[in-house]
């Protein structure tokens, strides 16, 4: 079920708690016309029955005050609670008048039946919400907005993780930093718009060139990185040099103009002295720098 499918718009002019309380008037007024006082009220009974009452009431109040909230939970909540409410009302009312016994047993347990099942819809729908407002969250927070792919936030837990396990099984994994060339020439040539299409069409063509296992991220701006988990260096060379090549060859359509560009590549792997993830990452950064001053357009590692 998607997100969108629990969204129940609740309009606000439709108010069930004054309803509930002016229904509860009316009702008092109605009793106190066909029924007799009962000559000994049980005091503990009402007293009990009026707290379960104001309780009530004050759930169909808070329920009713967010309705306007489009998870569907508090519409049903608010309407299984009143159903509820009044199955109570009518066992309050019953410890003062003089009440038939079949008409407080059957109307009460009906009410309560209603009330009870609305409240369970009310709350599974709650709990399919906050799932689904979970996922949402959590895909907004370890996702690059722009082109769906992982943001740094999140690739650096799975850098984290490569590093822990190359130190627990002495497997290196490799990282490679990307840079498109002369970015700002596009944007300034063909305009903003294009650059962030172009940025588009790289993301997706570098998810569909790697490993499930390998992860791609917007390293920020007109920056990529991609980790190689269990990788050494010479393999992530020549991945590296797969995707410089591919990038080259390949051409962004917008309307009839085809714009090339190419990429520069920084590539580093984790080493036993490494103490921290920031080392391989420096090193990536300096061999993308050394890419860029060897005339752009390469792939260059630094080893050590
Ligand atoms: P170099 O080859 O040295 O990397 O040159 P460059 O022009 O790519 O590098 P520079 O750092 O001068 O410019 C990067 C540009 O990337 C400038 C910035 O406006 C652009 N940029 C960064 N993020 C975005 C974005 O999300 N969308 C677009 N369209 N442009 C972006
Ligand atoms: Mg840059
Ligand atoms: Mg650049």
């Amino acid at each position: 079920m998607k997100y969108s499918d629990l969204n129940i718009e609740v309009g606000k002019s439709f108010n069930i708690f004054y309803l509930v309380i002016y229904s509860s008037v009316v009702f008092i007024v109605i009793n106190s016309v066909f029924y007799t006082l009962k000559s000994h009220i049980i005091f503990f009974q009402l007293f009990a029955n009026a707290v379960l009452l104001l309780t009530t009431l004050y759930l169909i109040y808070i329920t009713q005050k967010h309705s306007t909230n489009k998870s569907g939970f508090y519409y049903y909540t608010s309407i299984g609670f009143s159903f509820v409410f009044y199955g109570l009302f009518i066992i309050t009312l019953d410890t003062v008048f003089v009440y038939p016994k079949e008409v407080v047993n059957i109307s009460s347990k009906m009410l309560f039946v209603c009330g009870y099942s609305l409240l369970a819809i009310g709350v599974t729908k709650w709990i399919r919400y906050n799932e689904n407002r979970q996922d949402e969250l959590s895909y907004q927070a370890n996702t690059d907005e722009l082109t769906g792919i992982l943001n740094r936030r999140s690739f650096t837990k799975y850098i984290e993780h490569a590093f822990k396990n190359a130190k627990i099984r002495s497997e290196p994994f490799s990282l490679i930093i990307i840079d498109i060339d002369f970015f700002k020439d596009i944007n300034d040539t063909y305009g903003h718009m294009v650059g962030d299409e172009i940025l588009k069409s790289l993301s997706q063509l570098m998810e569909s060139s790697f490993r499930t296992t390998d992860k791609v991220c917007r390293w920020g701006g007109e920056e990529f990185a991609i980790l190689l988990p269990s990788t050494g260096m010479n393999n992530a060379n020549n991945v590296a040099e797969k995707i410089r090549k591919k990038v080259e060859n390949s051409s962004h359509q917008v309307k009839e103009k085809s714009i090339s560009y190419t990429i520069s590549l920084g590539v580093s792997e984790s080493l036993a002295i490494d103490e921290t993830i920031d080392k391989i990452i420096n090193r990536a950064d300096k061999a993308l720098y050394k890419a860029k001053d060897s005339g752009r357009n390469c792939v260059k590692a630094i080893r050590t």
